[in-house]
């Protein structure tokens, strides 16, 4: 072999920095605030920072070039001279880098769409015919020699030939994985630019080989890797493999001349790996801790997993199951939380502390970190019997929700019963819940957080919004209103917060895309409805208006996407939990005489397995979750749902199993064709297809609203048409949302005066 192998890593890390400054300062330089020279002085703070203090952990060998203006699939886009021509007469390289990213006012972004089964988005190159790919490697190179300078093992990583093109958009018929044999001499070149700059390994990921994007990923590794790994001048090649299995990957990456293999072993098996002879002459980096979710490593359970493959390859390094990138940085900054809870959590750089014990375990025997060991047994004993995590009372209540059978009458007799209470014209107009989050909504919240402000005067301030939505819609003329959704922060911390089980964090950010994080809801413990927590908010904005008011949820699903989900019962489990409490909320909603009652899921699609294999099974659960949450009100109670992100493809089926009485859906962008789909599967209750594109803030014009209705009455009767935008309205100016909405009743009184 000839890379010296090493004992302990992490794929990638977080690269936003502890407290988010990446965000702020890549924030401040777009307004124009601050120059380029401050904003990569920062940037290179925080790679520096970031480097010593994973050395200083113990690592021995440290991922470089995971660090990010914005994606590292936008990255690889630049390094492979694939950035989309529209950006190309930009001059400046940071500026061009930006501008594909987000647009500017006469270029489109790329397209950006979910990384695997994550809640990271990465932005999706654009390869056409006139794509010449030509090699970039500023980047990579300048990030190395900042590393070599500073003493630092450093392992340049970069995404793989495979993934990029099976994650790339083909344009005008362009098959992108059918470049592959242009990409490989380029991974060629510049796996000897490294070599020749000092390093001596190089991570190439390949993620995309655990999944079915491609009909023979074996196949491709071979070509790929057969090929680059024949190279002399090059450093020691690992190939990184995470969020599964490799399957038929494994044997055949083990075939080539590769040095190391990085496997998910929270996710994929050990005796699959352990199976392959081929690998014992390889450095096989096991990826024991789970870089996906925020729990507490089980040492003892990995060390037992490590020890399984130790005969299997020439030598074992420890190592994360992906990058850190999707757990917060580190608990330091926690200070609410209390320390029974702390003792069962690893973020970003505990785990990195993890994957040093375990190598330090291996190398010099579980005596070495004993302490460490009974410490971690102790917390997960204490973790098992905390009466915080299970809960009879909440057991036997999910038992008896689930016995009282999760079917609704049959669909037509609902459909009638509504129609004669609700009474409502045909094509009803509604939107999908909230509105403009105005700079009042936020100076309010921040007044809150700062106790500038009491929650009794933060809620008279939200109640004086509510008021203003509906006094809104009632003089646009919508039939279904909704309240506006000002008390919400997020749609699904929002019920987090008010839930029994979960817990919030103080700082725990994760990148969603760009300088977008999110701060996911811990779920940790049985999950329990303390109190109605949205019935106050809907009740008032009904007193305002004899029009029909939503009552607005979010699925059991979606909470759980959004959320870190326990890793000590099936998730199946806690969807249901979860269910029940929504379930609870439905119930006290009709109590309180809301009629309409929307329970959204746009994350039905976010959760599919990547094997397809995988996928009925979730899918089963998921709507069995969804009915559960939905099926304890009566037949004249309408449940809507709602779903974006328009490829529904594998989900299709799904949906239509939901059983809503009505499914509002991202459609404007895919031109009504999912209405057709709906139809080819037997969907026979109603549909509201987005007629217009929330994410522009373009205003439609009447005609073109007309035009789509049209174009849906083509696929679905009158009788069964709603009309709504897109998605929720919360991102768009009060300016845009108030011409956009009386374009859209307009078009609907247009319509239905044709029927
Ligand atoms: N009811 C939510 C809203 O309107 C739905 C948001 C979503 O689909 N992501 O904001
Ligand atoms: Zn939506």
């Amino acid at each position: 072999m000839t890379g010296t192998p090493f004992t302990a890593t992490t794929l990638g890390s977080a690269r936003i920095g502890p407290n988010r400054q990446l965000k702020r300062a890549v924030e401040s330089y777009w307004a124009g605030r601050t120059d380029q020279t401050q904003l990569r002085a920062l940037a290179a703070d925080l790679r520096r920072a970031a480097l010593r203090s994973l050395r200083a952990a113990g690592l021995d060998s440290i991922p470089v070039n995971t660090f990010s203006f914005y994606d590292q699939m936008l990255d690889t886009a630049a390094l492979l001279g694939a950035l989309p021509p529209r950006v190309a007469d930009i001059d400046d390289e940071l500026d061009r880098y930006f501008a594909a990213a987000r647009g500017t006012g006469k270029v489109a972004p790329l397209e950006m769409t979910k990384w695997f089964d994550t809640n990271y988005h990465y932005l999706v190159p654009e390869i056409s015919a006139s794509t010449t790919f030509a090699l970039h490697p500023g980047k990579i190179l300048d990030e190395l020699a900042e590393a070599v300078s500073l003493d630092i093992p450093a392992r340049p990583v970069v995404i793989g030939p495979i993934t990029f093109l099976l994650l790339s958009k083909g344009i005008d018929g362009t098959t992108p994985v059918e470049r592959l044999h242009e990409l490989i001499p380029l991974y060629r070149t510049l796996l000897s630019t490294l070599r020749e700059a000092g390093a001596e390994w190089v991570q190439i990921d390949e993620p995309a080989l655990v999944t079915d994007l491609h009909a023979d990923p074996a196949g491709l590794a071979t070509q790929v890797y057969g090929d680059l790994a024949a190279g002399t001048d090059r450093p020691a090649i690992l190939v990184a493999s995470y969020f599964g299995d490799l399957g038929d990957a494994l044997p055949a990456l083990a075939a080539t001349d590769i040095e190391a293999l990085a496997v998910d072993l929270v996710r994929g098996s050990a005796d699959a790996v352990a199976a392959v002879p081929t690998l014992r002459s390889k450095l096989l980096v096991a990826g024991v801790v789970d870089g996906r979710n925020i729990w507490r490593n089980d040492l003892s359970a990995s060390l037992a997993t490590l020890a399984t493959l130790l005969g299997s390859a020439a030598s074992v390094a420890v190592s994360t199951s992906c990058s850190t990138l999707h757990v917060p940085h580190g608990l330091g900054s926690e200070s609410r939380l209390d320390d029974t809870l702390r003792s069962w959590l690893a973020f970003g750089e505990e785990k990195v502390a993890e994957v040093v014990t375990l190598a330090t375990a291996l190398r010099d025997g579980r005596d070495a970190v004993g302490d460490a060991l009974d410490d971690c047994a102790r917390s997960l004993a204490a973790r098992r019997s905390d009466p915080r995590v299970h809960d009879d009372a909440v057991r036997r209540h999910v038992a008896a929700a689930v016995a009282e059978g999760i079917t609704r009458g049959p669909a037509a007799q609902r459909r009638a019963t509504q129609d004669d209470r609700l009474g409502l014209p045909v094509v009803p107009a509604t939107t999908i819940g909230s509105y403009p989050q105005t700079s009042a909504i936020r100076r309010a919240r921040a007044a809150l957080r700062a106790d500038e402000i009491g929650v009794d005067e933060y809620e008279r301030q939200m109640r004086d919004e509510v008021a203003s939505v509906i006094a809104l819609q009632e003089d646009l003329g919508l039939d279904v209103l909704v309240h506006g959704e000002p008390e919400r922060n997020d749609m699904v911390q929002y019920f987090a917060e008010q839930l029994d089980g979960f817990f919030a964090t103080e700082n725990g950010w994760v990148q969603s895309y760009g300088t977008r994080c999110v701060r996911p809801p811990i779920l940790y413990g049985d999950v329990r409805r303390r109190y109605p927590m949205t019935v106050t908010w809907i009740d008032y904005a009904q007193s305002l208006t004899d029009r029909p008011v939503k009552g607005m949820l979010t699925g059991p699903v979606t909470i759980l996407a959004w959320s870190f989900v326990r890793d000590d019962q099936p998730l199946s489990d806690s969807a249901n939990q979860i269910a029940v409490a929504i379930r609870d909320e439905t119930v006290d909603l009709e109590d309180a005489g809301v009629g309409i009652i929307q329970v959204d899921e746009p994350a039905l699609r976010e959760l599919l397995p990547l094997r397809s294999e995988d996928q009925a099974a979730y899918l089963r659960w998921a709507v069995d979750a969804f009915r559960l949450s939905t099926s304890g009100v009566a037949d004249a109670t309408q449940i809507h749902t709602h779903l974006c992100y328009s490829e529904f493809g594998a989900v299709i089926g799904a949906i239509s199993d939901l059983d809503a009485d009505v499914t509002s859906i991202e459609a404007a962008r895919s031109h009504m064709e999912v209405l057709d789909d709906l139809n080819a599967i037997g969907y026979a209750n109603s549909v509201g297809p987005g007629v217009y594109d929330i994410h522009s803030p373009r205003v439609p014009e009447v005609g073109e609203i007309v035009a789509s209705l049209r174009a849906a009455l083509d696929a679905v009767p009158a009788q069964r048409l709603w009309i709504n935008p897109d998605c929720g309205l919360k991102t768009r100016s009060a300016e845009e949302v108030e011409a956009s909405l009386r374009n859209l009743v307009t078009a609907a009184h247009i319509v239905r005066a044709e029927l």
